[in-house]
């Protein structure tokens, strides 16, 4: 009955809570095409059936008490998605935005992106429907323990390490680390972005913008170019556009533009970094506040879109650096980019682009850097923090961003020759993804059924 397939094909098609999960799916094998038509030997072993579905998914109830006692309830996922390269590595996303859907589609991403680090991780990511805006400390703390009261009987050190993503910084993973400990009674490297004193890594907190700029970095020399002197457009204002624009202003770029989920900031004499650190890591506050020490910086609202997309992408500028989150630059983004001269792209954000503005990009051959090559700083620089827990060692900043450095340039390189050698140079995203598939996908074959 073939009507029924279809059917529930399609519903599951129009699934919003899936779409994105369908949307990563697509994109990676719609770039296979090339190599599944040169070999037989993938289809052979069912790669394709089997790299889609995730090796396993916990779903569980988190029950908390807020300050005035009151009992809440929300959703918690972990998604273990893929562990034929090392034990699942990948981020927690606490938002209210997050459904089984995103979590899948974000594990999916992993997969590939911690592949092309060439370190032993593999692919998962978690997270719960949990709005930590307007919590309190206290709030935030009682949260963390309920999800780890859960979360620490499917993880540790050898088979599964998470970390942080959007609403999940150090003091979040302190919460958490915490409570695994009173739980196991185990001081072990079972978590990632952990604090300085306490097993984290120097230079973790960097390392996902730093590594984005460093992967623009890359693409720019392939080009016979450089950072220097360019003017860049930012989204978002977390952890990973704050380093993001303070490499770029290390590199002789200016970043004039950063936002959050009410408003973008422009600033053309370029974003004050010590202000913005301090209104979103130490006040948590919205960017409006940015106004009162530069009234000649321009706010625009949220609201001043309801046609959708995003008006950091309207403002003119050289290159661009999605760090807030998926589907935040659309088609009708893009066209505008391109027709205001764009020229480089490095996304800090987990597929920030729909698919319509990733094909503008790859056909107009500017350098695109999609998130799953250029934001996979972050993860592989805590799989040295891993590294320095597991021999119980403090690396130097300097030679943690040296690695992160080598391990740019390394992502940078197979994707370009790997998209050299499937006779289309310019295009990383479909490099990313078979150099991304074919170690996990080896790997999964000489590891049996
Ligand atoms: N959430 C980050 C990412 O999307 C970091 C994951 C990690 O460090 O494990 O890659």
């Amino acid at each position: 009955m073939p009507y029924v397939h279809d059917t529930l094909t399609r519903l599951q098609k129009s699934s919003p809570a899936q779409s994105e999960f369908y949307q990563a799916i697509e994109e990676v094998l719609e770039c296979l095409r090339p190599l599944l038509e040169k070999t037989s030997h993938y289809h052979q072993h069912s790669i394709i059936e089997r790299i889609v579905e995730p090796e396993r998914q916990i779903m569980f109830r988190i029950s908390w008490v807020d300050d005035s006692g009151r009992v809440h309830v929300n959703k918690g996922y972990r998604v273990q998605f893929n562990s034929a390269l090392g034990p699942y590595k990948g981020g927690l996303r606490f938002h209210p935005s997050v459904t089984s859907g995103t979590i899948k589609f974000l594990g999916f991403e992993q997969i590939f992106k911690n592949a092309l680090t060439g370190l032993p991780i593999g692919g998962g990511k978690g997270g719960a429907d949990f709005d930590p805006k307007g919590k309190s400390d206290n709030e935030i703390m009682r949260f963390c323990q309920a999800y780890m009261t859960e979360l620490y009987r499917h993880i540790g050190p050898q088979c599964d390490v998470p970390a942080g993503d959007i609403g999940v910084g150090t003091r979040e993973i302190g919460y958490l680390f915490g409570q695994y400990k009173r739980l196991t009674g185990c001081y072990e490297g079972v978590l990632t972005g952990k604090g300085l004193n306490w097993g984290g890594s120097l230079g973790r907190k960097e390392a996902t913008g730093y590594g984005a700029v460093y992967f623009a970095q890359n693409m720019l020399a392939a080009r016979g170019e450089e950072l220097r002197n360019k003017t860049c457009l930012v989204s978002g204002a977390g952890n990973v556009a704050i380093y993001t624009i303070e490499k770029l202003y290390e590199l002789g770029a200016k970043p004039i533009t950063c936002s959050d989920s009410r408003g973008t900031i422009y600033d053309k004499n370029g974003i004050d970094l010590d202000l913005l650190k301090q209104l979103k890591e130490v006040q948590r506050t919205s960017l409006e506040a940015y106004l009162h020490e530069h009234p000649d910086a321009h706010y625009i609202s949220t609201l001043d879109y309801p046609q959708g997309g995003h008006a950091v992408w309207r403002i003119q500028a050289d290159a661009a650096f999605p760090c807030a989150t998926q589907n935040e630059l659309t088609e009708s983004d893009a066209d505008i980019m391109l027709a205001n001269g764009i020229t480089c792209i490095s996304e800090g954000a987990n597929m920030p682009s729909t698919k319509e503005a990733v094909d503008l990009f790859l056909n107009a051959k500017i350098a695109y850097g999609p998130g799953k090559a250029a934001n996979a700083g972050g993860v592989a620089t805590s799989q040295l923090e891993m590294a320095q827990n597991s021999r119980m060692e403090q690396w130097s900043l300097e030679k943690v961003d040296q690695k992160l450095k080598q391990i740019m340039a390394n992502i940078h390189r197979q994707c370009a020759e790997t998209a050299e050698e499937f006779g289309e140079a310019t295009n990383l995203v479909l490099g990313a993804n078979i150099a991304g598939f074919r170690k996990v996908a080896d790997a999964m074959i000489e590891q049996g059924v």
